[in-house]
């Protein structure tokens, strides 16, 4: 783990010790660095987490009712629950999390309901829990305007509540995108059911963050140890995102904005591959998305990428992986983001500083983008 720039044995370093001690950085890891304290940017980190007690209280009632044993998001849930330190951290939305922020030189937090959020508790309880989240939030936005916006959480499973919710989340509460943690008991946003939803989102000018989860067949994974960051999250995500632009969602609602993170769950690596083999999926049946005729998309897949998807570092301060996607994508595709508390140390902040890329590309990917595609002001 870094050492505190003062060397002290304080702050986030014993923070970590207790839940994340088993943790190790290897290999390609930053090496150590210095954090610029008059960086020519703002760093604005775009996949934030966070929670309150009363979410996490409804999933572990419901965790242990033992009405949804197969629920492996739920038991994920349960799993950060019995992590105090981490709990610590993911509640706190004042002194301590901005301490930490300062301790590392990050002027704003995008703040995302941490995984699994609201679409795991008892059905018809989450859009009641996801109002009172946004409303916490919101009110950490407004009492501290320069240093958080915030995402707002709605449960997919209500999609009248979710509609209503996600309008409220926009209009009255002025909250900066909306997230979904992933798949929702093996459901997926590409199934026609839920498209209210993605209407709502375009409607409301809110861009929609799909992080990871448990995959919904976690024992696989599970089994070999990795229902994570190491293969379950990003595959989970992967087929959620591949799931919509085959639905056709941004043909239908063009100005929709999806963010992904994790350099893109490693998607853009393979953007030449998709639209040689688009033809395998696109224009044929496919009975969980289709409505009524099969499908056929009116761009190739690369287009979807350039126009209504971007994405987030998150969790990968990687100059190549970085500047490869810039080039692919586009500079103004890509966006900083840390992913506090999970996964945080002063030698990634300080890799950012000293990634070699132009004044201006780096402004984009430090703050630039995130203010575009959060509609983040001030
Ligand atoms: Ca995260």
């Amino acid at each position: 783990m870094a050492k505190l720039e003062d060397g002290s044995e304080k702050g986030l370093k014993g923070h970590f010790k207790e839940d994340f001690s088993h943790r190790t950085r290897v290999g390609l890891a930053p090496r150590a660095g210095h954090v610029d304290r008059d960086a020519p940017y703002q760093r604005i980190a775009t996949e934030e987490a966070w929670t309150f007690p009363a979410l996490v209280k409804a999933q572990m009632d419901y965790l242990e009712s033992g009405a949804a044993s197969d629920d492996d998001s739920l038991k994920m849930a349960g799993l950060f629950a019995r992590m105090p330190s981490l709990q610590e951290m993911l509640q706190d939305l004042g002194d301590l999390r901005i301490s930490h922020m300062d301790e590392m030189g990050i002027d704003r937090q995008l703040l995302l309901l941490t995984a699994p959020g609201v679409q795991v508790v008892k059905p018809g309880d989450g859009t009641a829990l996801s109002r009172e989240a946004n409303d916490i939030a919101a009110e950490a936005c407004r009492k501290y305007p320069d240093r958080f916006s915030a995402c707002a959480a709605f449960d997919p499973r209500d999609v009248e509540g979710s509609v209503k919710e996600l309008e409220r989340a926009s209009r009255e509460l002025k909250l900066n995108g909306a997230v979904l943690n992933s798949h929702f008991q093996g459901h997926y946003l590409d199934e026609p059911a839920y498209w209210p939803i993605l209407e709502a989102l375009e409607a409301n000018d809110l861009a929609l963050y799909i992080h990871p989860t448990a995959p919904y067949n976690a024992p696989h994974y599970e089994q070999r140890g990795f229902f994570g960051a190491l293969a379950g999250f990003p595959h989970d995500v992967w087929l959620h995102t591949m799931g919509l632009v085959f639905s056709g969602a941004f043909d239908r609602f063009p100005k929709l904005r999806l963010v992904i993170g994790h350099m893109g769950e490693c998607l853009p690596l393979h953007l030449y591959r998709f639209d040689w083999m688009q033809g395998n999926a696109d224009g044929r049946a496919r009975p969980l998305i289709d409505r009524g005729e099969p499908i056929r998309l009116k761009h190739p897949i690369s287009y979807y990428f350039h126009n209504n998807i971007w994405i987030t570092t998150s969790g990968v301060a990687w100059e190549p992986a970085i500047k490869f996607c810039q080039q692919v994508l586009g500079p103004e595709r890509i966006l900083y983001a840390m992913d506090y508390p999970y996964q945080q140390s002063y030698d990634e902040v300080a890799a950012y500083d000293r990634m070699d890329m132009s004044a201006e590309e780096k402004k984009l990917l430090m703050e630039d983008n995130a203010r575009s595609v959060f509609r983040i002001t001030g």
